[in-house]
């Protein structure tokens, strides 16, 4: 069993894709109510080697020399990737020794204020930062941020990365009724959009059990209507806000905006692991899953969901796992020590 690597999943943006965790659980600077990974325990902002380099580099020589080549290396998992101060070095490994694997960040992008954070990703083919809200208020109850995190600097970050950063860059928000759904979140969000300049928006909702109960998800006319909405070509109000905030003249041009589809269907699925009980828990390590969402992410093939319910079943023997009913069906998740 792999300790820093997860998966391959077949992922819903990336294909298929390799994980890599640089963090242990749950280290991030956010603590976000609709997290699947828990609660945040060390809320932070220190940037360390959290995890060795050496041991993250092994683990990823003996997995490209035993397996099918991923389409994406990914760097997320049970916390917030960048404040391993290594992530610029294990991105440069990636690109220098298998330049034909793309290289993922999913980031929160709180820390892309920082010049090493920026210059470490940028390596990277895709960056995907969040922004769920640009209004202090939301922003503090959606993402319980640590407190020396300045949402306008947070925003100004991912800005500047934008400014230097030739891959591809997505922007990730994940719309919350109640949190982060009001006409003003929406407002103020566009305006960061546009300001941020990314490739493509990325709308999305919960799908897993969060952080904190009776989390409800946006329903798809929301999603579309917000949609609408953001790609839409209005308000002065937006071009005077970007230009008095950028002192350069602003044209509006539309952003794509993308709504996450919300769960794969298994049609193409290849099993990628044969240690199928180890990747069950590597991957239940880091998000509450359905059998079919474990069939789907670990390539299964559709009939084999009463062999993953057998696995389940003994690794909840073991006490190794526990599950939790939700409207979407039974999530199995890691027993809490
Ligand atoms: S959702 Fe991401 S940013 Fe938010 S607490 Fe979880 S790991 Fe951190």
């Amino acid at each position: 069993m792999y300790k820093y690597l997860f998966g391959p999943v077949q992922s819903r943006r990336l294909g298929v894709s390799l994980g890599v965790d640089l963090v242990t659980h749950k280290i991030c600077s956010l603590d976000c109510v609709y997290c699947e990974c828990g609660s945040t325990t060390e809320l932070t902002l220190e940037r360390k080697e959290y995890v060795p380099y050496n041991k993250v580099i092994e683990e990823l020589q003996h997995y490209l020399s035993n397996h099918p080549v991923p389409n994406y290396i990914t760097f997320s998992g049970s916390g917030e990737p960048t404040l391993n101060s290594r992530i610029g070095d294990v991105i440069e490994y990636i690109k220098s020794s298998t330049p034909q694997i793309s290289v993922a960040v999913l980031t929160n992008g709180t820390l892309l204020g920082d010049e090493a954070v920026r210059n470490g990703l940028l390596k990277a083919d895709l960056v995907i930062p969040s922004l769920d809200a640009a209004s202090l208020k939301s922003f503090k109850n959606i993402n319980r941020p640590h407190n020396s995190i300045d949402l306008a600097s947070y925003i100004q970050g991912i800005v500047d990365f934008r400014d230097i950063y030739k891959g591809k860059l997505a922007l990730e928000i994940l719309i919350l009724p109640k949190f982060n759904d009001s006409t003003e979140d929406i407002e103020l969000l566009k305006d960061a959009c546009y300001r941020i300049n990314p490739d493509v928006i990325q709308l999305n909702t919960l799908d897993r059990p969060g952080a904190i109960a009776n989390l409800i998800p946006a329903s798809q006319d929301l999603l579309e209507s917000i949609r609408d909405y953001l790609q839409s070509k209005e308000s002065e109000k937006i071009a005077n806000s970007i230009e008095s905030q950028s002192q350069q003249n602003f044209t509006f041009k539309s952003i794509p905006v993308e709504i996450i589809a919300s769960r794969l269907k298994g049609k193409d699925n290849i099993k990628y692991r044969q240690d199928m009980k180890s990747a069950i828990l590597e991957t239940i390590y880091r998000r509450p899953c359905t059998v079919q969402d474990l069939a789907s992410i670990l390539g299964s093939p559709i009939n084999a969901a009463n062999e993953i319910e057998e696995y389940l079943l003994t690794l909840k023997q073991e006490g190794k796992i526990t599950s939790v009913d939700q409207e979407r069906g039974i999530f199995y998740q890691i027993m809490k020590q």
